[in-house]
């Protein structure tokens, strides 16, 4: 199989068959060449339905939670979006398709230096790569319409939440350092409105509002 076969087959069995229907979400799946994102040896892990290390004690996330958090968010192709946590670029590269412009923060610059070049080798021009501590967010590009956190938090840091727009949405794994809960915050004004989703386990945000490294 071609890598298009294998996306199409991860789109169908993994993300539709379990109940992601925003066609803008799956379209972004199918177009972007993940086993670019995967270092060897696991590049022909790439359309598996699991994380893979990406080096640096980092993962990229398995392809239905990158779906599912992207579809929490509810983009419609207008939005400034804020991505913590770029890892291999994997995500970023999914949200270029999904909204105008995509500001992406990692604090390993080594995985910021790589996500940048295969961002730029696949011509994604509306994703801004910037190294530093995510857990305050990025108040030069502030507010954004969405904010999507890669990595788990012991809460939603305060910095995040103040830089979302009216009726931003803000997409997260909040819980302990093994195992969180996706939640979704959306702004009403000066008071943020919580829904909770699947349980998932990702590596930790390590930072001023995460964890200590
Ligand atoms: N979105 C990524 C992808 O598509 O490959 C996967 C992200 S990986 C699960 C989590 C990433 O968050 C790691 O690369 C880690 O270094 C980064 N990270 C952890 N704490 C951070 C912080 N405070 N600011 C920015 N990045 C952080």
């Amino acid at each position: 199989m071609n890598w298009q076969e294998l996306a199409e087959k991860m789109v169908q069995t993994q993300i539709a068959a379990r109940g992601i229907t925003d066609e803008r979400v799956l379209e972004a799946m199918r177009r972007v060449p993940r086993h670019l994102f995967v270092p060897e040896p696991h590049r022909n892990e790439a359309y598996a339905d699991y994380p893979l290390p990406i080096g640096h004690g980092q993962t990229i996330s398995q392809p239905f939670i990158v779906a599912l958090m992207c579809s929490l968010l509810g983009l419609q192709g207008d939005e400034k979006v804020l991505e913590v946590g770029t890892g291999s670029g994997y995500q970023a590269a999914v949200l270029a398709h999904l909204a105008r412009e995509v500001h992406t923060i990692e604090r390993i610059p080594a995985l910021a230096e790589q996500a940048a070049q295969r961002l730029a080798e696949l011509g994604l021009e509306n994703v801004h790569v910037h190294i530093g501590d995510g857990s305050l967010g990025l108040p030069k590009e502030a507010p954004f319409e969405g904010i999507l956190i890669a990595a788990a938090a012991p809460r939603v840091p305060q910095p995040l939440l103040e830089q979302l727009n009216e009726g931003g949405r803000l997409v997260a794994p909040v819980g302990s350092r093994g195992w969180q809960v996706l939640e979704r915050w959306t702004r009403r004004g000066n008071s943020w409105e919580r829904e909770t989703y699947d349980s998932v386990a990702f590596v930790p945000l390590i930072g001023e509002h995460g964890w200590e490294g």
